[in-house]
């Protein structure tokens, strides 16, 4: 019998994952992705000389990535190279303090005699950190769980109540074992990893700072696409047919089923399951034509995580004092993470975010030049939006603030720039008002789960990506497609499969 043959909306990384994922499964699979490259947000531009990684900097949770290519019976060291990172952060603020986040207990403790105040507590939440990890990895993240109910379904009450700490947002949780101020920005500011706020978001966030510690934190060898390059690989060796260029206009559908999708050049495509990439929220309001009342009811639950104002810098200096990944921290981060989640204003103070890669790839520039990554967190697009002197405003004082900070005469360095902002990310890759990590994680909202991945209305459609559990970012998105495939997998081998289509 001919195998089952799936459909996937865009070739983001959770898209590429539950394609390799399915593909390794026996089915048989393509892939449909408008842009004309693979990757999604993992992007790249060449511009003026500089390789320019527009999307990811450095990933986590490496065994993720690992086990897309271990279930197709290939090792990843054979298609793609990941280095380590150390230190992991270098942290500035404006009163001169400078930190350093290091995994090695050694070095991190001579780190934490260099601030003013007590740092004790450091490495007792550290273990709270881990016992948070441990608890979501096997609650959560390892069996795919999208709801409370799937979570309780392995677990006692006590157990879960013990294990997540429901009580607490992140930063009252970071707040129970450490005192010293610098140190509660670092840790809460590891939130910037989905795009939330610490304030708001819930207790069980506080797994983030192990799952970097715990595991490292790394960088793709020659430069982040090489990862998406991997993949290409990879899918081609498993069969898949990817298609570039090809927008999904519509998936089609019949009573409780997805029958297939509809492409911009008129084509129709038929499918026994349909995976979108394509987020949640734009997938119902452009592909299944939902009415714009259920969208927005649906938009209200899952809420955009941040956008930013991505601005890339090719310089003609080396900032000695900068490391791969850093951060200039806002006078007030409570202050700064207010204003973007909850008052959804442009910061007059923002934290940055500013990567370095050339620290670890010189090759990215010419030499004796830097590639400058720099990425404060704003609003999704709001309505009405922002405009762009509001956007100009904000890159005025990003600048400035970086030049106070240590970055001597920036401005005047710069040989070339690039800049995304929310309208740009919306565009290129269709996310729900340009947010970078799907949905937002808060404690009283949605107690950070995110939509359920396979569609409730009609079976054979899933979604997968950031807008789905558990959510966004590079590792996440990755599990996401493992999640998915293992469900369809499970549909097709217990007999649930869609109805088979007469051979599309
Ligand atoms: C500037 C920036 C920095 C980041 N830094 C990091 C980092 O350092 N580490 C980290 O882990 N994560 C980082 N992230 C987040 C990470 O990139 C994302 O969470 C992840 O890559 C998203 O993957 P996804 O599967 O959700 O799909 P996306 O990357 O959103 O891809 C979706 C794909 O679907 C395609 N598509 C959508 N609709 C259609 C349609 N109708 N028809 C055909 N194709 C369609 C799009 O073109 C796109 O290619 C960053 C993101 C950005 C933008």
């Amino acid at each position: 019998m001919h195998p089952p043959h799936v459909l996937v909306i865009g070739a983001g990384l959770g898209g590429l994952s539950a394609a390799a994922s399915l593909a390794a499964g026996g089915l048989e699979v393509e892939v449909f992705e408008k842009n004309d490259r693979i990757g999604g947000k993992l992007n790249l531009l060449e511009q003026d000389g500089f390789s320019l990684d527009l999307g990811p900097s450095i990933l986590i949770l490496p065994h993720i990535f690992r086990r897309v290519f271990e279930r197709a019976g290939r090792r990843m060291e054979d298609y793609v190279h990941l280095q380590e990172l150390q230190p992991q952060w270098r942290c500035f603020w404006e009163d001169g303090t400078r930190l350093d986040l290091h995994p090695d207990v050694a070095r991190m403790e001579a780190e934490l005699a260099t601030l003013p105040g007590a740092t004790r507590g450091w490495w007792s939440f550290l273990e709270y950190s881990r016992e948070l990890y441990r608890f979501c990895d096997r609650a959560y993240l390892q069996p795919g769980a999208d709801t409370f109910r799937e979570v309780l379904a392995g677990h006692t009450l006590g157990e879960v109540v013990h294990g997540s700490d429901p009580l607490r947002t992140m930063a009252s949780g970071i707040a129970r074992y450490v005192e010293e101020p610098h140190l509660r920005d670092m840790l809460g500011f590891f939130i910037k990893y989905v795009g939330s706020s610490c304030y708001d978001a819930p207790a069980l966030m506080n797994l983030l700072p192990f799952s970097q510690l715990g595991y490292g934190l790394w960088y793709v060898t020659g430069g982040m696409y090489n990862l998406a390059r991997a993949y290409d690989r990879l899918l081609g060796e498993l069969g898949v047919r990817v298609h570039l260029g090809s927008e999904v206009v519509r998936i089609r559908t019949e009573g409780p089923r997805a029958t297939g999708i509809e492409l911009a050049d008129g084509r129709f495509v038929a499918a026994d399951y349909v995976v979108s990439n394509m987020e949640v929220v734009p997938a119902h309001r452009h592909l299944l034509g939902e009415p714009e009342d259920r969208v927005r009811r649906l938009e209200k639950r899952l809420e955009p995580a941040a956008s930013g104002l991505v601005l890339h810098l090719g310089v003609d200096r080396i900032y000695p004092q900068l490391q791969h990944h850093n951060f200039f921290f806002s006078r007030n981060l409570e202050a700064f993470l207010a204003a973007i989640h909850r008052r959804k204003e442009l910061p007059e103070d923002p934290t940055i975010y500013l990567v370095c890669p050339t620290v670890t790839n010189p090759d990215l520039a010419p030499s004796g030049h830097s590639v400058l990554k720099i990425l404060p967190h704003i609003p999704s697009i709001q309505d009405p939006p922002f405009s762009a002197s509001d956007y100009q405003a904000l890159e005025a004082r990003v600048l400035d603030k970086l030049e106070r900070m240590g970055l001597e005469d920036l401005k005047s360095h710069v040989v070339t720039r690039h800049v995304l902002l929310p309208e740009d990310l919306e565009r290129m890759y269709r996310s729900n008002r340009g947010a970078i990590y799907g949905v937002v994680s808060h404690r009283t909202q949605n107690f950070a789960f995110k939509g359920p991945k396979r569609s409730r209305r009609y079976p054979n459609l899933y979604f997968v990506g950031g807008s789905v559990n558990p959510g966004g970012g590079t590792p996440m998105v990755t599990l996401c497609g493992q999640n998915v495939a293992d469900r369809i997998l499970g549909d097709v081998a217990s007999g649930r499969a869609a109805h088979p289509s007469s051979g599309a």
